[in-house]
């Protein structure tokens, strides 16, 4: 009985795993066109100093799949990865991204996320110096983020390219900062601007002390090495306050404001109005 059992549970299993694979080649196969049907968007989320201020925001990707709604980024980015699509995507994402901030008024930081695979393949800084001529942002603007990953796969071959990345003037983030591998001695080697604390720490602050901790040991971090703090996924003022407390730079997260189209934070940004007008044509026909 329990082996008859055993088996059935197995055959399910085995009907699920298939329908998975199918949904996700499907998933794979509609990605490649996505670009074309201008189905990938990006939606912006503030950072904001612990004062309030706000200092940037971060690009974040979306497909809006026809049939299927919106697709998260943590679904449909690694099977851009697997399938290597990430590369024209990942180069769409920082144009796009790129020259919608050099459209705003308020030179507030870009946030762009670069997956490993973009290390790997092709000439990750021609590219970002080509779309900084091509878009006019002021190099000193765009802040690439990075995980832990990039220094994993290939340490020597991914330094150099950060340090090329620095030379252009772009600034670099840790992302996800206490999830990865995290060797420290990566961060002696090199160089990061800015540190941003994974919001799982921030998530646990209230019920687990030991994640306060460990915040508290990354800013210290942070600030022996001359990087600025963020912390992700800020949600309550009482984290809020303990991560002013712990001096923590800046904050990030549906406190401050949850990612959305950037049209919702057009007073934040200010925008140029001959860029708006280039951007906008059909609006302004029908005024
Ligand atoms: P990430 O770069 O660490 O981005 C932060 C994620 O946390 C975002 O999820 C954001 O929506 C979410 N978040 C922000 N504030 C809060 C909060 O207060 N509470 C909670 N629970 N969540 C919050 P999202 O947009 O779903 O992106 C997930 C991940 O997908 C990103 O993590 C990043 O690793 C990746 N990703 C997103 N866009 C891109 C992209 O353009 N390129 C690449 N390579 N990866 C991307
Ligand atoms: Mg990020
Ligand atoms: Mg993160
Ligand atoms: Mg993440």
């Amino acid at each position: 009985r329990a082996k008859a059992a055993g088996r059935g549970v197995f055959r399910v299993f085995e009907a699920d795993m298939d329908r998975r694979l199918r949904e996700r080649r499907v998933l794979q196969q509609d990605l490649r066109s996505a670009m074309l049907r201008k189905e990938l968007m990006l939606y912006y989320q503030p950072q904001a100093l612990v004062s309030g201020e706000i200092i940037g925001f971060e690009a974040l990707a979306r497909w809006r799949h026809a049939v299927h709604g919106m697709v998260s980024p943590s679904k449909f980015i690694p099977l851009a990865e697997e399938s290597g699509l990430i590369i024209p995507i990942g180069e769409w994402i920082l144009r796009e991204a790129c020259r919608e901030a050099a459209s705003w008024a308020n030179p507030i930081q870009i946030a762009v996320n670069l997956s490993p695979v973009q290390f790997r393949h092709g000439n990750l800084p021609a590219l970002v110096h080509t779309i900084l001529l091509e878009t006019g942002l002021n190099p000193g603007r765009l802040e690439l983020e990075i995980t832990e990953g990039v220094l994993f796969d290939d340490f020597s071959r991914a330094s150099s390219i950060l340090r090329r990345l620095k030379t252009l003037g772009v600034k670099i983030a840790m992302d996800d900062f206490g999830t990865g591998y995290s060797s420290l001695s990566y961060l002696q080697s090199f160089p990061f601007d800015k540190i941003k604390i994974d919001q799982s720490f921030v998530a646990k602050l209230k019920n687990t002390p030991q994640s306060g901790a460990i915040i508290r040991a990354i800013v210290g971090l942070g600030r022996g090495l001359s990087m600025n703090i963020v912390a992700e996924g800020v949600e309550t003022s009482a984290q809020l306050d303990f991560l002013r407390a712990e001096d923590c730079n800046a904050v990030q997260g549906y406190l401050v404001g949850r990612p959305y189209p950037i049209e919702r934070y057009a007073s934040k940004i200010g925008r140029h109005e001959s860029a708006a007008s280039t951007r906008r044509p059909a609006l302004r026909a029908t005024r």
